[in-house]
C-alpha cells in the first residue's frame, strides 16, 4: 500500500514537472493564441517594403494576427467618394493577403467607426463627404488644432442615431472584409469623447453608455450575421475617474458602464501604454475576452505579457479562456516603422522607447529569447 502510494506520487509529481516543461517551452503558441501586430496600412508605393517585412520580420517572430488600419486607405467600388486619393487597389491588398496566408498571419482591417472622424486639424472622409453625419456640425475643426480648446474637441463623431450612417459604413465593412478575405473587424471605437450630445436632436438627453453599447451592438450583429467577429478598443469600457487611468485610456464621459451591455463575443483590445495595468482582469471578469496591447515602451510591454500568463495561470479555466495574448501597436503608417525599425532609430532621449525597439523586446520575450536594445 505504501510502496503504490509512493509510485503514485512520483507519477504525480513526473506529470507536473512535465507539464510546467511543456508549458515553458511552449508558452506562448498554446496558452496565448494572439500574437499581435496592429499597423497603418502602407499607400501603394510603400506596398512592397510591407509585404517584405511581413514575410521576414512579422513571420519569423510569430506573429499571427495583423491589426490593419485602412480606415479610406482602399479603392472602394461601393463608394469610390469616400477613398483616398491615393489608396490601395483591390489587387495591391490581395498581395497583402497572399504573403499573410502564406505564413498563417490572420489579418483584420479597421476603419475608425463613430470616433476619430477628425484628426487635429483635418475633417476624416466620412464626415467631409457626408456632413450630415456628424454628431457635433456646430463645432468647427480650427485650423491650428491645440489641446485643451473650448470645444473640447478631441475628434468628431458620427451620430450613431443617424437613419443614413450605417448603411453606408457597413457596406464600406463588407468589401473590405471581402478584399481581405476575414472573418474579422476592428471597429476602433477608442477615444469617442463627442457622444449624446445634448443638442443632437437624436442623441439628446439618451444614456451614453446605451448608445456606445447600441452602437458596438449595431456593428457587432451586422459581422455576426455574415460570421464576423467584432474587435475594439477597450478605453471606453473603463471608468476614468475611478481607476485614475484618466480620458484617453479610459472613459471620462459616462460610457464605462457599457462593459455590461455589450455583446460577450465582442474581443476587447485594452491598451495602457505607460503602465501595466491590471485592467486584463475586469474584462475578462465581464466574460470578455481581451487582448493586452503596447507601444513602446518595452519594460511596461514585457510586465503585459508576464501578467498575461499570470493571469492564465491563476484564472479558473473559464475565465483563463479570456486571456487571448498580445498586441504591439503602431501608430504610424507602416512606412514610417519601418524605416526606424531598420536604422533602429533611438528615442527623443536618444533611449529604447520606441515602438520598434518594443515589438523587437516583446517578440523576443513571448518567443523566449533575450533581448537586445538599440
Ligand atoms: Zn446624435
Amino acid at each position: 500500500m505504501k510502496s503504490k502510494l509512493r509510485f503514485k506520487l512520483i507519477f504525480l509529481i513526473g506529470a507536473l514537472l512535465c507539464c510546467n516543461m511543456s508549458y515553458c517551452q511552449d508558452n506562448t503558441s498554446t496558452l496565448l493564441p494572439i500574437r499581435g501586430f496592429c499597423i497603418g496600412a502602407p499607400k501603394p508605393a510603400k506596398l512592397d517594403p510591407f509585404i517584405a517585412f511581413i514575410n521576414d520580420e512579422l513571420a519569423p517572430r510569430h506573429v499571427n494576427t495583423l491589426i490593419l488600419r485602412v480606415d479610406y486607405n482602399y479603392q472602394y467600388q461601393s463608394h469610390p467618394e469616400l477613398s483616398d486619393t491615393l489608396s490601395l487597389s483591390k489587387d495591391d491588398v490581395k498581395k497583402i493577403v497572399d504573403v499573410c496566408r502564406k505564413n498563417g498571419i490572420k489579418i483584420i482591417p479597421q476603419i475608425n467607426l463613430l470616433g476619430h472622424q477628425s484628426w487635429a486639424g483635418k475633417v476624416g472622409k466620412l464626415l467631409k463627404v457626408y456632413p450630415q453625419f456628424d454628431e457635433t456640425p456646430w463645432i468647427e475643426v480650427p485650423q491650428n488644432y491645440t489641446w485643451p480648446n473650448s470645444d473640447s474637441l478631441y475628434c468628431k463623431s458620427y451620430c450613431p442615431l443617424h437613419p443614413g450612417v450605417h448603411k453606408v459604413v457597413f457596406e464600406l465593412v463588407d468589401e473590405l472584409c471581402d478584399a481581405f478575405e476575414t472573418d474579422a473587424f476592428h471597429a476602433g471605437m477608442d477615444e469617442v469623447f463627442y457622444i449624446g450630445s445634448d443638442k443632437c436632436t437624436r442623441c439628446h438627453g439618451k444614456d451614453k453608455a446605451e448608445l456606445y453599447a447600441g452602437e458596438v451592438t449595431t456593428i457587432r450583429n451586422h459581422l455576426a450575421a455574415l460570421n464576423r467577429t467584432l474587435w475594439i478598443w477597450g478605453d471606453r469600457l473603463i471608468d476614468g475617474k475611478t481607476t485614475s487611468m484618466g480620458i484617453w485610456e479610459a472613459s471620462g464621459n459616462g460610457t464605462s458602464r457599457a462593459v455590461d451591455l455589450i455583446p460577450k463575443d465582442v474581443m476587447i483590445c485594452d491598451w495602457h501604454y505607460d503602465r501595466a495595468e491590471q485592467s486584463p482582469v475586469y474584462f475578462a471578469m465581464k466574460g470578455l475576452k481581451v487582448v493586452t496591447c503596447a507601444w513602446k515602451k518595452p519594460e511596461v510591454a514585457k510586465a503585459q505579457f508576464e501578467d498575461m500568463l499570470k493571469f492564465k495561470q491563476r484564472s479558473s479555466w473559464d475565465m483563463g479562456q479570456r486571456f487571448q495574448g498580445m498586441m504591439q501597436t503602431v501608430w504610424t503608417d507602416a512606412a514610417t516603422f519601418i524605416d526606424g525599425f531598420n536604422s533602429k532609430s533611438a528615442d527623443e532621449n536618444g533611449g529604447g522607447n520606441t515602438p520598434w525597439n518594443c515589438f523587437t523586446v516583446l517578440f523576443d520575450q513571448m518567443n523566449g529569447q533575450s533581448s537586445t536594445k538599440p
